[in-house]
């Protein structure tokens, strides 16, 4: 029979890189909770709606990098390919406005992009997500960042960048907008073709294209971050000032145009200097408007997201496996019941489980990293793995005792 294989662009998590995954995210928890972010779960996959109104009809996202479906009603449904949307559709569902502002939660899980798969990007891929919705204090904006930076510090990300912008508010950058349409349009010759094509719908993505054409040109268009309003430049200040009392260092990036349309004010991106191409470890900023935009009141929000693949690529593979404290060598009911015991007084317990001769259970205790085997018998015995001193044990209760259960 033909083997079967996990869908192009997704990947098996195998042990013993499963439990580094969740040591990240008891990080994430410990950092997030101490600032008062609480867990949060939303469904995998929403109304299509949810992201085409929120993310924006215009981005790379929406237009050719969803897994849209229809459900047995005709309902069009998307996988979710960003998180924020999505828990912005919740705070609206739920009234969430009327709870003490702002509402801090994160979460983490499972996203999807049709993107064509490579080293660090793939069509199904894991995100922590952090935001906080309901105040346009500053605080916020730089608190984020620099929860972030600690969680990758944990993590053993090992060095990145933090590049910052503004992006104004949506009016600037409507103005700024016919501004770089006008400008580009002046020298459609010398764009690529495919920053041609869309340069009605969105001029922004122009700074991100790799066509060294079209980058010469870029490099002398208007900048949004000399356009934004003076309550906007005010707000920006205040991030910095923040940022710079916390002494972490960042670079200002007024070409960082994220990929998402429902940023204003600040965005920020940490770029790690160990990933290759896709370089990109996480990133996020404001969305003043997006609540409103998915039925709600005027309220703004700031959050992040950083992706765990690429966290782990950049922190590189560190040794998971733990060992366990008492493998016993012996099968049958009286070695079922023993783990049972050691289990519960708190141990890693292992017994043997696959038929294997007294050598080969003492091998798979070895190979198991075991603190201790008890081998049963006619006697209990209790070897100690570091020593190689074999004790007998009369009872059960003794063993525990040996063992430190
Ligand atoms: P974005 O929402 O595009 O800003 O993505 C936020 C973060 O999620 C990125 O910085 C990556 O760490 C991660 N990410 C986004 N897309 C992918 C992907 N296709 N594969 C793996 N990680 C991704």
């Amino acid at each position: 029979m033909k083997k079967l294989q996990a869908p192009r662009g997704t990947q098996d998590v195998l042990p013993p890189y499963g439990r580094r995954r969740l040591e990240v995210l008891e990080i994430a928890d410990e950092v997030l909770g101490r600032a008062g972010y609480e867990p949060i779960e939303t469904p995998v996959f929403e109304d299509t709606e949810v992201f085409a109104r929120g993310v924006g009809e215009s981005t790379d996202i929406v237009q050719k990098e969803m897994f849209t479906f229809e459900d047995k009603a005709g309902r069009s449904l998307t996988l979710r390919p960003e998180a924020t949307a999505g828990i912005c559709r919740a705070y609206v569902e739920h009234g969430m406005h009327k709870l003490p502002q702002p509402v801090k939660v994160w979460y983490a899980g499972p996203f999807f992009r049709h993107e064509a798969p490579q080293a660090g990007r793939y069509r199904q891929f894991t995100q922590i997500d952090a935001e906080a919705i309901g105040s346009d204090d500053p605080s916020l904006d730089a608190e984020l960042i620099l929860l972030l930076a600690e969680i990758y510090e944990r993590a053993g990300t090992g060095p990145a960048h933090l590049h910052l912008s503004s992006l104004g508010t949506p009016e600037t950058r409507a103005g700024y907008i016919e501004e770089l349409t006008a400008f580009l349009r002046a020298r459609e010759g010398e764009l690529s073709e495919e920053v041609r094509a869309r340069l009605g719908q969105n001029p922004l993505r122009a700074f991100d294209a790799d066509d060294p054409g079209t980058q010469a040109v870029m490099a002398e268009a208007p900048r949004l971050i000399d356009r934004i309003s003076a309550e906007d430049a005010e707000h920006f200040e205040e991030v910095r000032a923040l940022l710079d009392s916390a002494g972490i260092a960042y670079e200002i990036d007024s070409t960082l145009v994220r990929g998402l349309d429902y940023y204003t004010r600040t965005v920020f991106e940490f770029v790690s200097e160990r990933l290759g191409a896709q370089a990109a470890l996480g990133g996020g900023g404001r969305y003043d408007g997006l609540v409103e935009e998915l039925g709600g009141p005027p309220t703004p929000g700031v959050g992040f997201a950083a992706g765990i693949e690429r966290m782990l690529l950049a922190a590189g593979q560190v040794d998971a496996d733990r060992g366990i404290d008492v493998f016993v060598a012996g099968s049958g009911r009286d070695a079922f019941v023993l783990v049972g015991q050691l289990r519960q007084s708190g141990l890693r317990a292992q017994m043997e489980q696959a038929g294997r001769s007294l050598k080969g259970q003492l091998k798979q205790a070895d190979r198991l990293g075991a603190r201790w085997t008890v081998i049963l018998g006619d006697a209990i015995e209790v070897k100690d793995m570091d020593t190689g001193n074999q004790q007998r044990a009369g009872s059960v209760d003794e063993v525990l005792g040996m063992v430190g259960g």
